[in-house]
């Protein structure tokens, strides 16, 4: 995601401390409070600009959506389209996925989405995928009993490292899809990156996984 340096961000996200939650760790074991609600709660970790996010929750109305976005500069974009938006089931926070145990209970989440998340083609940096073992160790705590982990990506490496992965960690493949618009499906929301690689003829791979408990 192209980052340019925003010297308003800062005070953008302290000035939208509803939207763009300030201390997540404060909230955790009480978000459904937040949303003022029992709906299930939904997490896209990389929201980038928000247009998934923002198209999930509009179809989606009972379902509660937080988005979690490292880059500071990224989250005010997807911040202004969730204003735009006028949807009251999101919220947003500015953190890094790493620390998603700390901000969400145990059974807390019932669908993580990993939508285009960097490849970290090296095999020096496979630690930082967002799918490797570390990582799925944090989902699988949060994510409740029969709750989902759903993948998009145009980054077949990527792809083929995560279905391994998600197999290796005991987790249950319910869906993979080697070319999700070969045939045409209302109910599926494009993000940016997807519409992006999509309009240049690329596949989108996506695959669902659910965690043994
Ligand atoms: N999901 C969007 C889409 O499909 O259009 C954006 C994809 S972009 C390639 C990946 C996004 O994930 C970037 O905005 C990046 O800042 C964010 N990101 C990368 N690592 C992250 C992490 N550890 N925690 C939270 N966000 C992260």
């Amino acid at each position: 995601m192209r980052q340019r340096n925003k010297p308003w961000a800062d005070d953008f996200i302290k000035e939208h401390h509803e939207l763009i939650i300030a201390d997540p760790t404060n909230h955790k074991g009480k978000w459904q409070q937040l949303f003022g609600n029992t709906n299930p709660i939904h997490v896209e970790i990389g929201t980038g600009k928000g247009q998934f996010l923002c198209g999930m929750a509009k179809q989606y109305p009972d379902v509660n959506f937080i988005g979690i976005e490292l880059a500071k500069s990224v989250i005010v974009t997807a911040a202004q389209k969730v204003l735009d938006t006028e949807q009251k089931n999101i919220v947003l926070l500015n953190e890094n996925a790493e620390n998603i145990a700390e901000v969400f209970n145990e059974n807390e989440i019932s669908t993580i989405y990993l939508n285009f998340s960097d490849p970290w083609p090296k095999n020096r940096h496979e630690k930082r995928r967002l799918t490797y073992h570390t990582f799925l160790d944090k989902y699988q705590h949060i994510v409740e009993t029969d709750g989902q982990l759903i993948m998009k990506t145009d980054n077949q490496g990527l792809f083929e490292y995560s279905l391994v992965s998600f197999s290796q960690y005991g987790m249950k493949l319910t869906e993979v899809n080697l070319n999700l618009h070969q045939e045409a499906d209302p109910t599926n929301i494009q993000t940016e990156y997807e519409a992006k690689f999509s309009a240049k003829g690329q596949p989108i791979y996506r695959c669902k996984a659910s965690f043994k408990k």
